[in-house]
């Protein structure tokens, strides 16, 4: 990592003062996915401190596909700074008045949510997890994603990633069978795709069999986001589960893929909350439909946050401290595909 271009802080006198810094993160090899991808992440650290000294942290890892920057993440914090809660229990008044004083800016309102949420677990003494009732040890095992690369690379990719006993490999490229190929040469590991978005119906159909040959498991978000009914065309003729991960971001996003997909991939950077990302898993389990948790490139901080709810999912794609060069917080980890949550109180956080 390293830190800090720009620190805010909020002006307007509050029950709780805020403090956002940017994080430089670093991948140990480039990240790329069907849209492009780089080797540096900037994310916003928040800190939120109450009266006493207890201090909640969140992190908003903004993605310019869902309209945001540290920029924006930083002048969007500074407006929510002004609608704080007077009691840090409130949690869901406070997220409803972020949501109603600036709309949009998930990532943004996901590290207050977070942060909200650890200065409570900190100020009960027990972990979020414990507060929403939860046993970690039903956490599904978390993928391990291999981005795209050259065949060589990815070799050498799957090498490094020999612990982990599921991989995700990014797809949506002009030589997807070639990389599936180089995989399954590499490896007899359980293996999921991700197309993010870039397939038509007519290839995705046409590659079922192919996804079948190689022993995939699950297919992420083959087509582009609004392609609902083209979706539901990949889903009958899959004998896998398909996930929308770019078609659903938010718990509104639910019905209209209901029917259409056997599951739904929940990211806070995406859903701007924990409280939403539980009531997505509410919303999804009433239609029978499968949870996925998905993240960003981004420290231990947002993972953490995230992680606090794998007990609750199906499956569990957390990998994105893990593909870090260097992550400046310690958290949750997912060793050998085990989620393993920080017994500490709130979200059980600490700096490196
Ligand atoms: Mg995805």
């Amino acid at each position: 990592m390293t830190t800090t271009t720009t620190t805010t802080k909020s002006s307007v006198p509050q029950h709780l003062r805020m403090e956002a810094e940017v994080l430089e993160l670093r991948t140990r090899h480039p990240f790329i996915i069907a849209r492009g991808g780089q080797s540096e992440y900037r994310t916003v650290w928040v800190r939120l401190r109450d009266r006493e000294g207890c201090e909640g942290w969140g992190e908003a890892a903004p993605s310019k596909f869902y309209g945001e920057t540290p920029e924006t993440v930083l002048s969007a914090l500074n407006l929510y700074a002004g609608v704080m809660p007077e009691d840090p229990f409130d949690i869901e008044e406070a997220e409803r008045r972020w949501q109603l004083s600036l709309r949009g800016n998930p990532s943004a309102r996901a590290a207050l949510s977070s942060a909200l949420h650890d200065l409570v677990g900190k100020r009960l003494g027990i972990p979020v997890y414990r507060l929403w009732g939860l046993d970690p040890a039903k956490a599904p095992r978390s993928t391990f994603t291999i981005g795209l690369d050259t065949a060589e690379r990815i070799r050498a990719k799957v090498l490094e990633a020999e612990s982990y006993p599921i991989l995700k490999i990014k797809l949506g490229t002009d030589r997807d069978i070639e990389i599936l190929k180089t995989i399954r040469d590499a490896t007899d590991k359980e293996i999921r795709v991700d197309a993010n978005c870039g397939w038509t119906v007519k290839h995705a159909v046409r590659m079922l069999p192919v996804l079948k040959e190689f022993g995939v498991t699950v297919l992420e978000q083959p087509l582009p986001p609004s392609e609902l009914d083209g979706l539901a065309t990949v889903t009958r003729a899959a004998d896998i589960p398909v996930i929308a991960d770019e078609s659903c971001l938010t718990a509104a996003d639910i019905p209209p893929l209901v029917g259409k997909v056997d599951g739904i991939n929940i990211k806070l950077a995406k859903c701007g909350s924990l409280r939403e990302a539980l009531r997505m898993i509410a919303i999804a389990r009433a239609h029978g439909m499968m949870v996925m948790v998905g993240c960003m490139i981004e420290s231990s901080i947002a993972i953490t946050a995230a992680a606090h709810f794998t007990p609750l999912v199906d499956i569990v794609d957390l990998d994105g401290a893990a593909l870090l060069a260097s992550d400046p917080f310690l958290g949750a980890t997912i060793h050998g595909g085990q989620v393993t949550l920080p017994t500490g109180p709130g979200l059980g956080l600490r700096r490196r």
